[in-house]
């Protein structure tokens, strides 16, 4: 059977005064029902724009030039706005970055939930009330608190309020774009509680969107990584936390304290995220890349599969094993 959401060769582009920005190349991933995918890497990799192009919300100097989106069997790229209307919240949603700090804050919060489920399904305001009260209590509020301001909720309760609005019209799909950024700690674990729960609950399938590769290891199966607008690595999260492959995912996953294994200092992978006007020649990591050689600047690795399910964009894989003059890359041991 068909992948709910099935994603091939996406390339989107932005027209600025300073250029091209090549934001997304070749992005191919698949999200089977009731599974969570995690999309990774640093600021400025491609995510956001990708979740925003699934949603057909890219900004007016965006544009999808090359690749397709297919959602429970429909193409979703050569829909009309009017048919894709139709799709956005009520089969597929978002919980936008930064969305807690954009509930409006004049208005209740029930008012607010209520609204996407009167808009899209036609219920009337009492229906859709009450649906509000039923969708809070599902995210852990009382329904009591239909009548607050947002103002009135913490920041960690402003979340599931958003998390609430994204679930309004049952969608099959929910986007959750950086959902526990600007938390603490443990609201961050209580949420990614929450968005896991309802997944088994819901059925629901997720994509969440972080840069902060902890969020995604309790939550996601598969896990893709972004660099630069291009995938360099994909494959089930345990297998890339406990091997990663890819130079840059060993840099995301050595960036990061493991309180479960020997005391190693988390180390910063040295350099910027590059320019994507112009991004670099060849392999797009290859000024950061500690074990680049000269074919990397030169020449662009495929995207190969290195097991089943597995995938990485590194000429260290699967034909070379070993760098002449180097030592054994660690991503082969
Ligand atoms: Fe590093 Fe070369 Fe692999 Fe790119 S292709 S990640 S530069 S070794």
């Amino acid at each position: 059977m068909a992948a709910l959401l099935e994603v091939r060769d996406l390339t989107i582009e932005f027209t600025t005064k300073a250029g091209i920005v090549h934001a997304v190349e070749g992005a191919s991933f698949d999200v089977e029902r009731g599974e969570a995918l995690g999309l990774a890497g640093e600021s400025g990799c491609g995510k956001t724009t990708t979740a925003l192009a699934l949603m057909r919300l890219l900004p007016y100097n965006g544009r999808i030039v090359r690749g397709s989106i297919s959602f429970a069997g429909r193409s979703l790229v050569p829909l009309e706005e009017a048919s894709m209307r139709a799709i956005r919240w009520k089969e597929m949603s978002i919980v936008f970055q930064g969305a807690m700090n954009s509930l409006n804050p004049v208005q209740r919060v029930g008012r607010q939930i209520a609204e996407p489920i009167i808009l899209h399904e036609d219920a009337d305001s009492d229906v859709a009330l009450k649906r509000a009260g039923d969708l809070l209590e599902l995210v852990g509020i009382s329904r009591n608190r239909l009548n607050d301001y947002p103002h009135e909720f913490s920041g960690g309760m402003r979340q599931r309020v958003m998390i609430a609005m994204a679930l309004a019209c049952d969608p099959k799909l929910v986007i959750a774009d950086e959902p526990v950024t600007a938390l603490d700690v443990m609201i961050q674990a209580q949420i990614l509680d929450l968005l896991e729960r309802l997944r088994r609950e819901l059925d629901l399938a997720m994509i969440l969107i972080s840069h902060d590769l902890s969020v995604l290891a309790d939550t996601c199966e598969q896990v893709t990584i972004m660099y630069a607008g291009k995938t360099m690595e994909s494959g089930k999260t345990m297998d890339l936390f406990t091997d990663p492959k890819h130079p840059y995912t060993q840099g995301l996953v050595g960036a990061f304290p493991d309180i479960r294994g020997p005391r190693n200092m988390p180390e910063a992978i040295p350099g910027d995220v590059p320019s994507l006007i112009s991004p670099p020649s060849g392999c797009v990591f290859h000024p950061r890349c500690k074990f680049a050689f000269d074919r990397c600047s030169n020449a662009e690795p495929e995207l190969s599969e290195l097991a089943p399910g597995r995938r990485a964009a590194c000429f260290l894989y699967p034909e070379v094993t070993e760098v002449p003059g180097r030592s054994m890359p660690i991503a082969t041991r």
